[in-house]
């Protein structure tokens, strides 16, 4: 046979731009004028992570380097980075990336996740268990901290850093262009966001040799992109496990939320914080630019 594998991909994350929420049904109901602002049913969507990492990952790369060159890599990279934390769902961004192989890393993925949470979850929490499979793992910082030593050690080795650039910066950069349903068709912004990709990764490439810090920069920006999705992932009802593995009122697995939570999924509230985050990258890089040295 040797066809394609057949991986079930949860119907909560059934899109390539909406994650979706693992836990349908958590909608509360407001009264009708807050409601645009704190309902909600969905995560973040991936377009709106994307578009928050590229400007963590630009101001971060401009912060250590002060050169906007290196900020607009380093937002690239943060904008693929900004939906790694999604890898613990097949049917995510990240997750149909590269078709079944990131699939197959995801469906991995879950499953440790899923493993962990049965390994470290309290008495407490044995009584009503949860799946463990989505937002539980790599939506903690040792996870994000995982996935940015990752980077830094792939970074490592020769052509390394340029590989992990160009592969962050096609993935974040077609989910960023995913919004820009003004400019094109689907087919071909993701074209034109892939192919615009290997211009950070010749970048990298160039900057890379006889350069020591590139391998802790890129893992920086990765760690710091994934930390950028927990923490949008907060602003929802759903939240995120920021305390683990440590425990706070006898759960290990305490989901934190913001005060007020989002209404998430194509709001006024999300678009919002997503068009700003991708206008806020230029405007930082001409500041960076224009200033004295
Ligand atoms: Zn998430």
């Amino acid at each position: 046979m040797g066809g394609r594998p057949t991986i079930r991909v949860p119907e909560a994350c059934g899109t390539s731009v909406l994650c979706g929420s693992a836990y349908p049904g958590e909608s509360p109901e407001f009264a009708p004028p807050l409601r645009p602002f704190l309902e909600s049913a969905a995560e973040m969507m991936g377009t709106s992570h994307a578009a928050t990492g590229l400007l963590t990952g630009g101001v971060t790369g401009l912060l250590v380097t002060s050169d906007p060159v290196h900020g607009l890599v380093c937002g690239a990279v943060g904008a693929g980075a900004a939906l790694l934390p999604d890898l613990d769902t097949p049917g995510s961004a990240v997750g149909r990336s590269l078709g079944w192989v990131t699939e197959w890393v995801a469906v991995g993925v879950q499953a440790l996740s899923r493993a962990v949470y049965r390994g470290t979850s309290t008495p407490t929490e044995r009584r009503r268990p949860q799946d463990g499979g989505h937002r539980f793992l790599t939506h903690t910082l040792p996870g994000c901290l995982a996935f940015g030593v990752l980077a830094a050690l792939i970074s490592l080795v020769p052509w390394g850093a340029a590989l992990v650039v160009l592969a962050m910066s096609a993935l974040g950069l077609a989910t960023v262009t995913g919004a820009w349903t003004f400019v094109g068709t689907a087919r071909l912004r993701k074209r034109v966001a892939t192919v615009t990709a290997f211009v950070p990764a010749a970048a990298t490439l160039l900057f890379a040799t006889g350069s020591g810090p590139v391998f802790w920069l890129v893992g920086l920006v990765v760690f710091v992109g994934s930390l950028t999705h927990v923490l949008g992932d907060w602003l929802t009802p759903s939240g995120v496990p920021l305390a683990w593995p440590f425990g706070v009122r006898g759960k290990r697995w305490w989901m934190f939320h913001a005060p007020l939570t989002l209404h998430t999924g194509r709001s006024r509230v999300e678009t919002g914080i997503a068009w700003a985050s991708t206008a806020g990258l230029p405007v930082v890089l001409a500041v960076a630019a224009t200033a004295p040295a």
